[in-house]
């Protein structure tokens, strides 16, 4: 299934399977392949780009979103609250919560959100930007994608106590390596050093 999984730098991922779903795209090449789904985990400019959305959009492309991200004009929005199941060209996503416990920049009350997104028969977990947070206990899923950079979301240690949770057959690094947000990649070593599943790093994709 990894093979599936493009990651695209930062929070930014393509995942393949009966559908082409972009989770959060940023920072594009202009000849990206275009998108069945877009889904936007919350309204800060490192997650939500309004011009890279527009670089994958067809007529048909839906996008989910919460309630913060003002709807890409011309497009199919569905609105995604915690809780929430939605199917999105024939693709279901759940939505979970994704905020802070000990820093003020996601709260709980902004309604930011990560996703499971069924994708060949396979449930891959977007946290979102998201410290540990309890509803973790309640995710199942077969590949997790955590954030490792601390400062806006949770470290790598917590990452690694997240993964341990989640105990998903792969868990991949994410937030890290991009020059105008944080971490690097020896967060995502210190992740997957730490991490009592398999974790893969991995390499930037286009
Ligand atoms: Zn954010």
């Amino acid at each position: 299934m990894v093979e599936n999984i493009f990651w695209l730098g930062h929070d930014s991922f393509r995942l393949k399977g009966e559908k082409v779903v972009y989770v959060d795209p940023w920072k594009l090449s202009p000849d990206a392949e275009k998108a069945d789904v877009v889904l936007v985990t919350h309204e800060h400019y490192d997650h939500f780009s309004k011009d890279d959305i527009a670089k994958i959009s067809k007529p048909d492309t839906i996008v989910v979103a919460p309630a913060s991200v003002p709807a890409p004009a011309g497009l199919k929005t569905l609105v995604a609250k915690a809780g929430d199941t939605l199917t999105a060209n024939g693709i279901r996503i759940e939505v979970v919560p994704a905020y802070n416990t000990n820093k003020r920049f996601h709260p709980k009350s902004a309604g930011h959100v990560g996703y499971i997104i069924t994708l060949g028969g396979k449930r891959i977990y977007h946290a979102g930007d998201t410290d540990v947070i309890p509803e973790m206990a309640q995710v199942r899923c077969d590949i997790a994608l955590l954030p490792v950079s601390g400062t806006y979301v949770m470290t790598a240690e917590e990452a690694a106590q997240a993964a341990n949770t989640l105990q998903p057959a792969l868990a991949i690094p994410m937030h890290y390596a991009d020059p105008d947000v944080v971490g690097t990649r020896a967060d995502a070593e210190t992740f997957k050093r730490l991490a009592k599943v398999p974790v893969e790093i991995l390499e930037k994709s286009k």
